[in-house]
C-alpha cells in the first residue's frame, strides 16, 4: 500500500495600506495601472524602501506559529523573466529568511498532529497578465501592475501532511490564523491567499521519499482536495504499472478534473539568487518583537479549547463558532447575555448561520445584535413562547424588522398561553363543537385526541402550550364520563 507525502507552500497577501517597497496603495479593484510608480513599475534607477507595517505583520505570524524570528535577515533577488515582472527579478528572501521552524497543530479530534513550517519569507507580488483569447482581439495579453510590489508572506510548510483532507484542514486553520491576526483577508477568489502543493507517494511504513510533483496556483479548498487526490492516484498507478514519475510542475484543470503538466518553459528554474544590493539587511529590534507579542489576539486553537472548557461545547461546535473572530464574539456575547451557552450555540449554528448563508452575509452584517438573540432564548426558556413559535415566527420577524422579540410578541399577541384555566375553557369550547370526535374518543379511538389538540392550537393561532393543551384536554375528556 502507498501513502502520499504532501507539503504546502502558501502565499498570503498582507493587509498593509501601501506596497512593500513604495508608497502606492494596495487597494483591490481599481482601474488597471492606476496604482503604480517608478518603483513598482521597475523603472531603472528607482530605489526600494521597506514598508515597516509589513515587517510587523510578518513578525505577528511568526510568533503565532511559534517560529524563530531572525533579528537580522536579508532580501535577495530571484531572477526570472516574465512579462508581469518588469524588473526581471523578484525581491524575496532566500538564504536568510525572516523566520524559520514554526508549526501548527491540527486534527484535535482524532489524533492531534503537528505540521511543521520550514520558513516564512517576506516578498513582493508580481503584476497580473490578462489574456484575452478572443479571435477578434487577436489574442492579446494586457498587463496590470497594480498588484506589482504588493507585500506577500511566502510560507513553506514541511512535507509532513499525509492525506488530502489533512492538507485541507491545515490550510483552513492557517487561513483562520492569518484572519485572526488581521494580516490577510484570506480571500481565495481575489487571490490574496493561494497555495502550491507538492506531493510524492511512498510505500506505507517506509521513510524514503518518492519523486515529487508540484501543483501550482490552487485557489480553493475543494480544488486542493481534488487535485491532491487525483495526483496521488496518478502517481500510484504509474508505480504499479512499472513506469517512472517525472519531477515536474503541474496545474489543476477544473474542467477536466485532472492535473496537467505545465509547459516546460515555465519550469526551467535557474533563479541565480543574489543579495539585493539596494536594500540594507532587515534588522528587527528585539524590543519590537516583544511589543508585537503583547498585541497577539487569542488564536483559533486557544479559542476552541476555551469554548470547550468554559462553555462545555462539543469540539465540533467550538470549531464552527471559532471560524472567525466576529462569529466567536457574537456567540460569546449571546452566551453571556442569555446565560445559556448550549442554546446560544444551537441557535447560532442552525438559525443564524442558515440565515447568513441564504442572505450571503457575514456575521458582521447580521441584523440582530447578540442581546436580541439572547432575549429570544430567554423568552423560550421562561416558556413565554414555544420553541417552534420562536423559530418559525419570531426569528424571521425579528431579522426582517430588526425589532426585539418582546416588541413583536406584544404587537402580534404571540405570547404562549400557558394558563391551565384559560386552556380548560378553550378545551370545553372545542369539545362542545366536536361531539362526534368526543364520542369516538370515548369509544376507544385514542388518536382522535391529537385532532382535538390541533383544534385548540388552531383556535389560539398556535400560541397555546401544546403539551399543556394535551394534558388539559385529556383531563377534561375523562371528567366527562
Ligand atoms: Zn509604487
Ligand atoms: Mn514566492
Amino acid at each position: 500500500m502507498y501513502e502520499p507525502v504532501i507539503g504546502l507552500e502558501i502565499h498570503a497577501q498582507l493587509l498593509t495600506q501601501t506596497k512593500l517597497f513604495c508608497g502606492c496603495s494596495t487597494a483591490y479593484g481599481n482601474p488597471p495601472n492606476s496604482l503604480t510608480c517608478p518603483v513598482c513599475l521597475g523603472l531603472p534607477g528607482a530605489l526600494p524602501v521597506l514598508n515597516h507595517e509589513a515587517v510587523v505583520m510578518a513578525a505577528k505570524l511568526a510568533l503565532a506559529v511559534k517560529a524563530k524570528i531572525h533579528l537580522r535577515s536579508l532580501f535577495s533577488r530571484k531572477n526570472y523573466f516574465y512579462p508581469d515582472s518588469p524588473k526581471g527579478y523578484q525581491i524575496t528572501q532566500y538564504q536568510h529568511p525572516l523566520a524559520t521552524e514554526g508549526h501548527l497543530r491540527i486534527a484535535e479530534d482524532g489524533s492531534p498532529k503537528t505540521i511543521g513550517i520550514e520558513r516564512i519569507n517576506l516578498e513582493e507580488d508580481a503584476g497580473k497578465s490578462i489574456h484575452d483569447g478572443r479571435p477578434e482581439s487577436s489574442e492579446k495579453t494586457y498587463l496590470d501592475f497594480n498588484r506589482s510590489g504588493v507585500p506577500l508572506l511566502e510560507i513553506v510548510g514541511k512535507p509532513e501532511i499525509s492525506s488530502p483532507s489533512e492538507a485541507v484542514e491545515f490550510l483552513q486553520l492557517f487561513r483562520t490564523t492569518l484572519q485572526y491576526l488581521e494580516i490577510c483577508s484570506g480571500n481565495m477568489e481575489e487571490g490574496t491567499f493561494r497555495c502550491d502543493a507538492n506531493l510524492s507517494v511512498r510505500k506505507r511504513g517506509t521513510q524514503k521519499m518518492g519523486v515529487k510533483t508540484e501543483i501550482k496556483n490552487i485557489n480553493s479548498f475543494r480544488f486542493l482536495q481534488k487535485a491532491l487526490e487525483y495526483e496521488a492516484r496518478r502517481q500510484i498507478e504509474l508505480i504499479i504499472s512499472g513506469k517512472t514519475i517525472k519531477q515536474e510542475t503541474r496545474s489543476w484543470d477544473e474542467h477536466q478534473n485532472k492535473t496537467l503538466p505545465m509547459r516546460s518553459k515555465e519550469e526551467a528554474h535557474d533563479y541565480r539568487y543574489f543579495p539585493e544590493p539596494d536594500l540594507p539587511p532587515l534588522v528587527i529590534p528585539e524590543k519590537l518583537v516583544k511589543r508585537i507579542k503583547t498585541t497577539l489576539p487569542e488564536l483559533p486553537q486557544e479559542k476552541i479549547e476555551r469554548f470547550k472548557q468554559k462553555y462545555k461545547l462539543p469540539l465540533y461546535n467550538a470549531k464552527i463558532l471559532s471560524a472567525s473572530r466576529d462569529l466567536a464574539d457574537y456567540f460569546e456575547k449571546t452566551a453571556i447575555a442569555s446565560k445559556n451557552p448550549k442554546q446560544s450555540s444551537n441557535w447560532i449554528m442552525r438559525d443564524v448561520l442558515q440565515y447568513l448563508k441564504e442572505e450571503n452575509m457575514e456575521i458582521s452584517q447580521f441584523p440582530l445584535p447578540p442581546e436580541y438573540l439572547a432575549e429570544l432564548i430567554l423568552l423560550v426558556k421562561k416558556k413565554e413562547i414555544s420553541l417552534s413559535m420562536a423559530k418559525e415566527k419570531l426569528f424571521p420577524r425579528m431579522t426582517s424588522t430588526r425589532k426585539r422579540a418582546v416588541e413583536i410578541v406584544k404587537e402580534e399577541e404571540l405570547s404562549q398561553i400557558s394558563d391551565p384555566c384559560q386552556i380548560e375553557k378553550l378545551a370545553l369550547k372545542i369539545i362542545k363543537r366536536n361531539p362526534r370526535s368526543v364520542q369516538q374518543y370515548k369509544g376507544g379511538k385514542a388518536q382522535v385526541l391529537s385532532f382535538l389538540v390541533g383544534q385548540v392550537m388552531k383556535e389560539t393561532k398556535g400560541t397555546a402550550n401544546p403539551l399543556l393543551v394535551n394534558k388539559v384536554l385529556k383531563q377534561t375528556l375523562n371528567k366527562l364520563k
